[in-house]
């Protein structure tokens, strides 16, 4: 199904006003496009700088009338954004992701489902949704991770659980609403893919990220020839095609796997959006991203990135901002940006909290081992454990 291209001139909404938001926004404004954000909170880092700000909640109508009326199209950029609510915009306006794969990456059971109906392999695990379900786990899943089936991110909303006593135990503590429970796998690595396709099938990818997370939290990407061996990086991108292509996806989605120790992937999850494992694109790629999403949600042509530089990418959380004592300071990015090829991403958030995402560094080199060097030097500069 495609339709005319909206033009530049035109205004793109987009539900949600975070950093990734923030970061459409900035690729649709330099490409000529007006942009309108809709996000409760009066200081969001995308609504700060669109052209229109519409400070409403994601289910109220009248807001969602509003982001309509003044857009042309309108995509997502943060996972839970209610399904129903593009349902809603999706009868006035073109909506990129649609609701429906929205709603099924935004449930952990349904999300696993679609992941083997596609072929591709997840961890074993089991819904828990009852005090049946919960006593019928078999002792194979532990230890293992709980995690609620919506609503999680960075890590929040999960519990690692050793014994039948601590899973009874974390089930509680989560309230009891709808849990997976995962079999904890020991991790050799962890790898993402990002896709595009177009509302005319169109469907291109950017090369295979490397992956380190902390505390549940992404700490470094690595992008560069040879970060992964060919087969790995070539089986990584066939999977998310098909995941991409299973659902009739139109926009950019990524896919995070885990590594086994005999160098085979298992999916771990799918964001239906541009994801902080793909920020190196905005320098390292001839197209990021971000582009991306402004390509696909205006039905422009996609052409497959090009990365024309290594890259290494660390997230600035927080913690950054805190001396060992607790006293607040203000990272070194003087010290930092006197190294070749570093590029600092800054969200304008204005109060820094222990693992709130605040910002991220891209760095990059003709090669992977001058990228990794100059990782390393801003790394210790800014307070990052090496990697
Ligand atoms: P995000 O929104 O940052 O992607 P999330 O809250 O959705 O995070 P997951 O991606 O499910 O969380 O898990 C976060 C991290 O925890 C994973 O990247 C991995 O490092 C670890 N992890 C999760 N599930 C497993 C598992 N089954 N076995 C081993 N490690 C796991
Ligand atoms: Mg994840």
């Amino acid at each position: 199904m495609s339709r005319e291209a909206i033009q530049p001139g035109a205004t793109l909404g987009v539900m949600g006003g975070g950093q990734l938001g923030r970061m459409f926004v900035h690729a649709a404004q330099r490409m000529g496009y007006f942009t309108a954000v809709l996000d409760p909170d009066a200081s969001s880092p995308a609504g700060k700088v669109s052209h229109h700000h519409i400070q409403a909640d994601y289910l109220d109508d009248g807001g969602l009338a509003q982001l309509a009326a003044c857009s042309a199209a309108i995509t997502t950029e943060f996972e839970n954004v209610p399904a129903p609510a593009l349902r809603t915009l999706a009868a006035m306006r073109p909506v990129a992701p649609g609701a429906e794969a929205v709603a099924i990456a935004q449930d952990r059971a349904q999300e696993k489902a679609h992941f083997t109906r596609c072929g591709v392999a997840c961890a074993p695990y089991a819904v828990i949704e009852t005090q049946q379900q919960l006593a019928a786990v078999g002792d194979g899943l532990l230890p293992g991770i709980l995690k609620t089936t919506r609503l999680g991110y960075d890590g929040k909303g999960q519990q690692r659980v050793k014994t039948r006593a601590e899973l009874a135990a974390a089930w509680d503590s989560l309230r009891q609403v709808p849990c997976v429970l995962e079999q904890m796998l020991p991790l050799a690595a962890e790898c993402s893919v990002i896709v595009a396709r177009g509302a005319d099938g169109s469907l291109v990818n950017l090369p295979p990220q490397l992956n380190l997370h902390r505390e549940g939290i992404l700490a470094v990407t690595e992008v560069y020839e040879g970060n992964m061996p060919a087969e790995r990086a070539s089986a990584a991108v066939a999977a998310t095609k098909s995941i991409a292509e299973g659902l009739g996806y139109v926009g950019v989605l990524c896919v995070e796997f885990f590594v086994l120790a005999d160098g085979s992937l298992v999916v771990n999850e799918m964001a239906p959006r541009p994801h902080n494992s793909g920020h190196y694109s905005m320098d390292a790629c001839d197209v990021s991203q971000f582009e991306l999403q402004v390509r696909t949600l205006a039905g422009l042509p996609l052409t497959q990135p090009r990365q024309h530089s290594a890259a290494v990418m660390l997230n600035l959380l927080g913690d950054l901002w805190f001396a060992q004592g607790g006293a607040e300071r203000t990272p070194a990015w003087s010290e930092v940006l006197r190294l070749p090829g570093t590029h600092l991403h800054l969200y304008g958030k204005h109060s820094a909290r222990k693992g709130r995402k605040m910002g991220h560094l891209n760095i990059t080199a003709a090669s992977a081992a001058q990228a990794r060097a100059t990782a390393l030097q801003a790394a210790a500069l800014l307070g990052i454990q090496a990697f």
